[in-house]
């Protein structure tokens, strides 16, 4: 398979005699990481780019098992792994799609997420992606693109990533034949994606998925492609189902195996969260509020109705109508009950819905329990357990975000300095952790820790230049507060970041 993507890369080259980068190989793992900062920079500052703590940590729930297994595998070599980013980000378009980006980032849009059914769908559509990265086909793509400069093939992705998230034709139009020519030369060949679909299906049972959800979700994206393609499904334009595909996933899976499990209630629920905060407009968002109430709801399957109670409570809150949002939590609780992950997310839902309704007592009391010592012993995060290492922090992602939120607005957040501090010791590119600890140092009066903490927020979004202003604001205070109230090892490693920040903002610049 490799050597048949190999040759139809080669032909291609002939084809178009186009010249490959550099020395006539395929652009090294730092070079390819490096594009990929230079995209995703982009992407950061796009309005539909969404850090939302609790849809995060379930696509990354099941995205860490299945880079786990990759590296197991043997189908991840040690250079990539430590090379590239291995970052997924969520983009809030209603459109289905999904997409490996250079250095081992991932898009990942709300509209897959509300629509695969079982978390073994989404894991089969995740798996494919990672197996582009880990066999380095867009290495190979990049190649064929010839000598062209970083600018220009981080310019070519985004405009092929914007022509594809226009959800109608006539949009596209306007951005014109070029954006499109451009998708179809950054589209992987079909053996590209035979292979994709062959090495991820590999990950599958190993990771702790069904493998079914291959089956399951080609089935989906056939359905889709019987009704219409109208743009809303450019995951389908972007993997054309051949037949040879179909027929490929089907020998696979052995005669007689079981069906593909049926959606769990967590699932369920986090699906009805990318639905809702999709934004499909106010008038869905009250009709889903509405929906429980209706006859025939209380027959549901218990998936069906966590999603339908999960979706009315969130979809309230969209409308700031805090007392719907607080009915819908009774209906939830009951349908969740005895279901461990379930719960969790019900009661992270209700501390979220109290914390927006002003209630920080309310929303601490709804979260649930955890530990909020950084030194305390509790259950470790899943980044902790797959990739963060020992020391990562202990407190999940989602309860040490809404509960230093709620803290801070009671101006008590100075216990989650450590935890918050652990945590970026781990994952230093968590921008919003860091905007966190900036706001819980400005109320703790620590001004120095707030502006370094909040450079650090700029470099987690590769805005080197943004980052070097503050850190030059932060060599200023510690100036300005004098020998008396000097933070001496603050004021040190903000010297030391500047230095190191100076050189990346250089090398940044050269690369042109
Ligand atoms: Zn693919």
């Amino acid at each position: 398979m490799i050597a048949a993507a190999l040759v139809s890369t080669e032909t291609a080259r002939a084809q178009f005699s186009l010249p490959t980068l550099g020395d006539g190989s395929d652009i090294t793992t730092s070079e390819e990481r490096r594009l990929g900062d230079r995209i995703i920079r982009q992407l950061y500052r796009d309005p539909d780019y969404i850090d939302d703590a609790i849809l995060n940590e379930y696509v990354q729930s099941i995205f860490l098992p299945l880079v786990k297994t990759a590296r197991e595998r043997g189908e991840l070599s040690a250079e990539l792994d430590e090379r590239f980013a291995w970052e997924i980000l969520l983009g809030r378009d209603r459109t289905v799609n999904a997409f490996a980006l250079p250095g081992g980032y991932f898009g990942v849009h709300l509209g897959l997420i509300g629509v695969v059914t079982t978390r073994d769908e989404l894991a089969s559509v995740l798996a494919h992606e990672l197996s582009h990265v880990t066999q380095r086909h867009i290495s190979r793509l990049m190649a064929q693109q010839g000598r062209q400069t970083p600018l220009m093939l981080g310019a070519m992705v985004l405009g092929a990533l914007a022509a594809s998230k226009s959800p109608d034709a006539g949009q596209a139009m306007i951005m014109g034949g070029q954006a499109l020519a451009v998708q179809n030369q950054l589209n992987f060949s079909r053996d590209m994606e035979r292979e994709a679909d062959r090495i991820g299906y590999g990950l599958m049972s190993p990771a702790g998925f069904a493998p079914q959800g291959f089956v399951s979700m080609f089935d989906k994206l056939q359905q889709a492609n019987r009704i219409n393609d109208n743009g809303s499904w450019p995951y389908l334009r972007s993997h054309p189902l051949t037949t040879q595909r179909i027929a490929d996933m089907h020998s696979r899976i052995p005669s007689g195996a079981a069906a593909a499990p049926g959606p769990t209630l967590d699932h369920a629920m986090m699906a009805a969260r990318a639905r809702v905060l999709m934004r499909p407009g106010v008038d869905v968002w009250r009709q889903w509020v509405a929906e429980p109430r209706g006859a025939g709801f209380a027959a549901q399957p218990a998936a069906r109705r966590a999603a339908g109670w999960y979706a009315a409570a969130l979809s309230a809150l969209q409308l700031q109508d805090f007392t719907d949002a607080r009915a819908a939590l009774p209906g939830l609780q009951e349908a969740v009950q005895g279901n461990a992950p379930a719960v969790r997310q019900a009661q992270l839902l209700a501390a979220e819905i109290e914390l927006a309704a002003g209630q920080a007592d309310a929303a601490l009391q709804s979260l649930p329990a955890s530990t909020p010592a950084a030194d305390a012993k509790a259950p470790l995060d899943v980044a902790a357990v797959m990739g963060g290492g020992a020391g990562a922090a202990r407190m999940p992602r989602p309860e040490m975000v809404l509960r230093t939120q709620a803290l801070l607005r009671k101006g008590q957040a100075g216990e989650m300095a450590g935890p918050l501090q652990s945590w970026v010791a781990t994952h230093p590119r968590d921008a919003g952790a860091w905007q966190l600890l900036a706001a819980v140092w400005q109320q703790q009066k620590q001004a120095l820790r707030a502006v370094r903490a909040e450079a650090e927020v700029q470099v987690a979004r590769y805005d080197y230049a943004a980052a070097v202003d503050r850190f030059k604001a932060g060599q200023d205070l510690a100036r300005r507060s004098g020998a008396a109230g000097a933070d001496y090892i603050e004021a040190s490693i903000i010297d030391t970041r500047l230095r190191t920040v100076e050189s990346l903002l250089k090398e940044q610049a050269a690369e042109r």
